[in-house]
């Protein structure tokens, strides 16, 4: 498995610097800003052969000028947002190969926070920025709720120890709209009450685990939140758009 690096950013945005140990590669996902990646990168001795965008929103790639010209190292992105973000060096679509060293991930298209959001999933560990996120999922600023839900269905059918690697720590706040719709559930209340000691240590939540997100996750928890929602005869698409638009509102 890869090293794993979890920097805040910004007020509340993640970037992450995955490492092989055996080949001394380095690859960094997204770059809110370029300062605290170099600080990382030089507490560590690694050299950044790689920078890996999800989207092209800026919190996401402000940073990025900064660290190529510090560093010297490729960018990768999405073909399809390769007019909307930093030059590439490499453009991706859905199926394509990321290797870090010896160690191999697949881009995933999760389209609907943005059309053209890329997801990059490596063993143990999903890079899922604005897509799936630690107790919530991303604004639907580009995509309807039915791509968005099949973005979260293919994450949602990684390994369930995969570590999910989200944009922002937003988990409190998602987890209280998540009691709203999940008022019943225990494990919900659980991950509430850590959030809240993490939180109070000025700790982050971020990464989280598929499986604590597929328990507690009122987005990835559509299908299972159909009766509490008051659409017993929805489609699972369906319940998702209506969890949402309620989270729109909260
Ligand atoms: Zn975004
Ligand atoms: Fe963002």
């Amino acid at each position: 498995m890869l090293d794993l690096v979890t920097i805040p950013c910004l007020k509340d945005n993640y970037a992450y610097l995955i490492h092989d140990a055996a080949s001394g590669q380095c690859a960094v996902v997204d770059v809110p800003e370029a300062v605290p990646v170099l600080e990382a990168l030089a507490a560590r001795g690694w050299k950044l052969g790689m920078v890996l965008l999800t989207h092209h929103h800026s919190d996401h790639i402000d940073g990025v000028a900064r660290l190529v010209e510090a560093t010297g190292a490729m960018v990768l992105g999405a073909r399809a947002d390769a007019h909307r973000l930093p030059r590439l060096d490499r453009a991706l679509a859905e199926g394509d190969r990321v290797t870090v060293g010896g160690v191999e991930g697949v881009v995933l298209d999760v389209s609907g926070h943005t059309m053209g959001h890329i997801a990059f999933s490596f063993p143990g560990m999903c890079f899922t920025a604005d897509s799936l996120m630690a107790g919530g999922c991303g604004r639907l600023f580009e995509g309807s709720p039915a791509v968005m839900w099949e973005s979260l269905s293919k994450l949602a059918a990684l390994p369930p120890e995969t570590l999910i690697c989200s944009g922002h720590e937003y988990t409190a706040s998602n987890l209280r709209f998540a009691a709203t719709v999940d008022p019943d559930n225990t494990a919900l209340q659980a991950r509430i009450a850590a959030t809240a000691i993490a939180n109070a240590k000025g700790e982050g939540t971020v990464p989280s685990t598929l499986a604590l997100e597929l328990a507690t996750n009122p987005f990835l928890r559509a299908p299972l939140l159909k009766a509490a929602i008051g659409m017993p005869k929805s489609t699972d698409a369906e319940a998702f758009a209506e969890i949402r638009a309620r989270k729109d509102k909260f």
